[in-house]
């Protein structure tokens, strides 16, 4: 089974992502991470990547539609991909078309989160996640037990994305607006659609996204 999550920055996608992850061994395909990789690698993706994502603007659809057809052919997708934090525009929702069918697999669903705006921008602000092994926190909503201790791994070294601050929260908003909500119809047409209140508590969300896939 392949599914895009669909939502602006802050709705949850990747959470609950990481959870199917978990939960039925399905593997997250997130541009984001990958583009974050090559930044971090310093290589020639990374380096054309890094200020357009500093910015909170859209990568090339030629790079981001290349990394996932790059990963599709590794053998652990054979099983079911969840699209995080892609397709993001008209284009690239095409090219993923191509990309599927040259391989024999279809799209299952796409799940949209549905988000109030105002209240993304402060769970953006504050997150931040475990250096170590990458478990997510928040300032406000989720803090480690102990202060300053990785509640999963004992790491007290914590990382921010350079991109979680204001104003470019509301770029990266201005963008999802602009330029991914509009293939939402694409796929509406298609009878793929389905959407969850990403508003409810995280495990509301999983039971709703969980209901979904096993229907
Ligand atoms: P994300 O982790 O999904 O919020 O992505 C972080 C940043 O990476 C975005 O603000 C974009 O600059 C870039 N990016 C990630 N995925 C894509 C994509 N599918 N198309 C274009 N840019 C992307």
């Amino acid at each position: 089974m392949n599914i895009i999550l669909l939502g602006p920055p802050g709705a949850g996608k990747g959470t609950q992502a990481a959870r199917l992850t978990a939960t039925r061994g399905m593997v997250q395909l997130s541009t984001g991470d990958m583009l974050r990789a090559a930044v971090k690698a310093g290589t020639p993706v990374g380096l054309q990547a890094k200020a357009v994502m500093e910015s909170g603007g859209l990568v090339s659809d030629d790079i981001v539609s290349a990394l996932i057809g790059e990963r599709l052919d590794q053998p652990d997708t054979q099983g079911g991909v969840i699209f995080d934090g892609y397709p993001r525009t008209a284009a690239q929702a095409e090219a993923l078309d191509g990309l599927l069918a040259d391989r024999g697999r279809t799209l299952d669903h796409v799940i949209e989160l549905n988000v109030d705006e105002a209240a993304l921008i402060e769970r953006i602000v504050g997150r931040y996640t475990c250096g170590n092994c990458g478990e997510g926190y928040h300032e406000r909503f989720k803090r480690p037990k102990v202060d300053g201790v990785c509640d999963v791994c004992g790491s007290t070294e914590f990382k921010r994305r350079p991109d979680d601050n204001e104003a470019t929260v509301r770029t990266r908003m201005a963008e999802y607006r602009a330029k991914t909500a509009p293939i939402l119809p694409i796929y509406e047409a298609r009878g793929l659609v389905q959407r969850v209140d990403g508003m409810a508590d995280i495990d509301v969300v999983s039971a709703a996204v969980t209901a979904i896939l096993d229907a």
